[in-house]
């Protein structure tokens, strides 16, 4: 499907389509698509920024329209996970934009939040239920809700909804589900294979749409590196800050007191800046993220919970203040800059104790990271510094 016209979507559909001003299917929405809509497993794995929501959406919500009206409503048909309260809003607020002029009542259950809302949600007979998996436990465990008729169970950020520290969520939920016949849908932009594997076991004769290009960041994220002592950190940060194209700017730190920490140390300088991690409440993540949208804040400080899919306009820059410790994150946070058309410029701060995972970071990148030196201190990027297993060492350019 190369174009939205060739596909006969409902009416409703094609509107909605048109009123986003979407002239045409991404390539993971072009390929994933028609297998959804046919009722295929689908596991969808394409860069940050490329649509992965709509490609769920779309198809599903056509599937949805083409049902006989006049059904029994027998509880909610579609299951939409999301590892992070902040993730599951947006998805949420995608539906509402596609399904617009169709009636696909949802309901968005989140933890941090009280359960009023929520109940009554619930209470509206909804079709789709997007959750953080803790929350929709509680429902289910307390009767407000079951899931005995979901027919189409969608992990968006497929790979962390699997790993260890969701897994056990995952396996109680899908012991929730009903024993018929069920569509399973995973996407993200990253897919490691002993996750894949995990997933198969959940897929039945699955599609696997890979349009992840080689180089697994897009082009336009302009990639550096500053080989740092861990205590010169904050003043590199507050350096940069400064510098007048950083306009809209993510720090991420590897944990919450660090966050926190760095939080107190740049709000001293008079930035504009927020904070976002899961020991804070959700009234205040919400106000961090709608701040920071908004632009009346510059600055985020974010642990991995802001890292993935948050499809925030016109980030500026990327920190990773504290380096990621592995490749996959890496690439999820890098990809909050430079969505859509827009350029970014992604920075990582590398301690002696960060070279082993940095080289392996951008051995899997594909492309080489820019260094970059800070107060003259030179780096020994060159001077023998262990590589990864297998993993070419770039020299400096
Ligand atoms: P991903 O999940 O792949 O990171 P999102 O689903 O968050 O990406 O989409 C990123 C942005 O692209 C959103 O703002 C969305 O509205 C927009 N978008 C999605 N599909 C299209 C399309 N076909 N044409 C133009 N913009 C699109
Ligand atoms: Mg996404």
């Amino acid at each position: 499907m190369n174009s939205f016209s060739e596909y006969p979507f409902d009416e409703r559909i094609r509107k909605a389509i048109e009123e986003l001003g979407f002239t045409k299917p991404t390539p993971i929405q072009s390929q994933t698509i028609e297998p959804i809509a046919e009722g295929r497993d689908v596991i969808g794995i394409a860069q940050t920024g490329t649509g992965k929501t709509a490609a769920f959406v779309l198809p599903t919500l056509q599937r949805y329209l083409q049902r006989d009206p006049a059904e029994e409503y027998k509880g909610p048909r579609v299951l939409i996970l999301s590892p992070t309260r902040e993730l599951a809003a947006q998805v949420d607020d995608s539906i509402k934009q596609l399904a617009k002029h169709a009636d696909f009542r949802v309901a968005l259950l989140l933890g941090g939040v009280p359960y009023g809302k929520q109940l009554q949600a619930l209470g509206n007979d909804p079709e789709v239920i997007v959750a953080t998996p803790g929350r929709l436990i509680d429902h289910v465990q307390q009767k407000n809700t079951h899931l005995r008729a979901v027919d189409v169970f969608i992990l968006d950020e497929a790979d962390r909804m699997l790993d260890m520290g969701f897994m056990p969520a995952i396996h109680q939920l899908i012991g929730f589900l009903g024993k018929g016949e069920r569509q399973t849908l995973m996407f993200s932009a990253t897919f490691p294979d002993p996750i894949a594997r995990l997933a198969s076991r959940l897929l039945k004769d699955p599609v696997r749409v890979d349009v992840s290009p080689p180089v697994r960041t897009p082009e336009k994220i302009k990639q550096g590196a500053f080989y740092i002592e861990k205590v010169r950190k904050p003043r590199l940060l507050r350096e940069l800050l400064a510098l007048p194209n950083m306009t809209s700017v993510m720090v991420f730190c590897g944990m919450k007191v660090e966050a926190d920490f760095i939080h107190e140390v740049i709000s001293g300088d008079g930035f504009e800046v927020g904070v976002l991690h899961s020991d804070r409440g959700q009234k205040e993540r919400t106000r961090a993220l709608d701040e920071f949208r908004n632009g009346s804040c510059a600055v985020l400080i974010a642990t991995d919970i802001a890292a993935r899919g948050l499809d925030i306009k016109d980030v500026s820059h990327v920190i990773n203040y504290d380096l990621p410790n592995n490749f996959e994150d890496y690439v999820h946070r890098v990809g909050r800059t430079a969505r859509a058309e827009a350029e970014g410029e992604a920075l990582s701060f590398v301690t002696p104790g960060d070279l082993l995972t940095f080289n392996k970071i951008e051995a899997d990148l594909g492309r080489p990271i820019e260094r970059y030196d800070f107060e003259g201190v030179t780096m020994p990027w060159e001077a023998g510094i262990p590589s990864a297993a297998g993993a070419g060492r770039r020299g400096r350019r």
